[in-house]
């Protein structure tokens, strides 16, 4: 990942999606303070981001998603349930808000599409990230070797502790193993680590995933995080927007 300051704020990127012309994108962080979870943080979200609009869904820790179309609004999304936002559309910007569940990129330089996630431990057991593949697929005749990819930042495995029933629900799905320590009576989840698996285990080119080092937990001057700071916790934002004239 890399930084890029942004009229005084200190944005994140993916390396590998940085080389597209044709996709911006770009993860907040809470230097200076942000809150996406707050009416104030998205107002000033919007002014930074000049006239655009941005499309964000009512998140709900699950497998369904939606598709931006070329005469959609805004506001027709905002309490649509899902967790994940798919489009082919030009100039408009997909938004996830994040703390300490994972936003993923999925992006197709080919066919020009993109897709954001929401996916927290639910979502992932839930198979979101198989679902938007498959869905890129029918829609916009992706494939899977073609995408480009970006997982994170979001809690690390050094910091997500789950109870047992949870540990089992990873470790039945796990082909290769590795993503789940059970070490004293504490299971820790490798959430990035599972997701990368499952996206390569399925045909995404491991060269093309990239996965974001930070944990939003251990990172506190940059993240908001839910385990860390409870309910009301602030949100961070991955956003992304095809580019128009490409
Ligand atoms: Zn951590």
């Amino acid at each position: 990942m890399k930084e890029k300051n942004v009229v005084g704020y200190s944005f994140l990127q993916f390396e590998n999606l940085s080389s597209f012309p044709a996709l911006e994108h770009f993860i907040t962080t809470r230097h200076p303070l942000l809150d996406l979870s707050q009416e104030e943080g998205r107002k000033r979200l919007e002014c930074i981001l000049g006239e655009r609009d941005i499309f964000t869904v009512k998140q709900v820790h699950g497998a369904q998603w939606v598709v931006v179309e070329e005469h959609s609004f805004p506001s027709s999304f905002e309490e649509t349930q899902a967790d994940a936002l798919l489009t082919q559309r030009k100039g408009v910007y997909l938004g996830v808000k994040v703390a300490d569940c994972l936003p993923v990129i999925f992006f197709d330089p080919e066919r020009e599409a993109l897709a954001l996630l929401h996916a927290g431990w639910r979502g992932i057991i839930q198979g979101i990230h198989l679902r938007v593949a498959q869905a890129m697929k029918n829609l916009f005749s992706s494939s899977y070797s073609q995408l480009v990819v970006g997982i994170g930042p979001g809690i690390g495995k050094c910091c997500f502790s789950v109870g047992e029933e949870v540990a089992e629900l990873f470790e039945q799905r796990e082909r290769r193993g590795g993503n789940v320590d059970r070490k004293e009576g504490r299971f820790l989840i490798n959430l990035k680590g599972f997701l990368f698996d499952e996206l390569v285990d399925q045909g995404f080119d491991p060269h093309k995933v990239e996965v974001a080092p930070h944990c939003t937990f251990c990172e506190k001057e940059l993240f908001y995080s839910h385990r860390r700071e409870g309910e009301g916790a602030g949100r961070f934002m991955l956003l992304a927007s095809l580019k128009e004239g490409w």
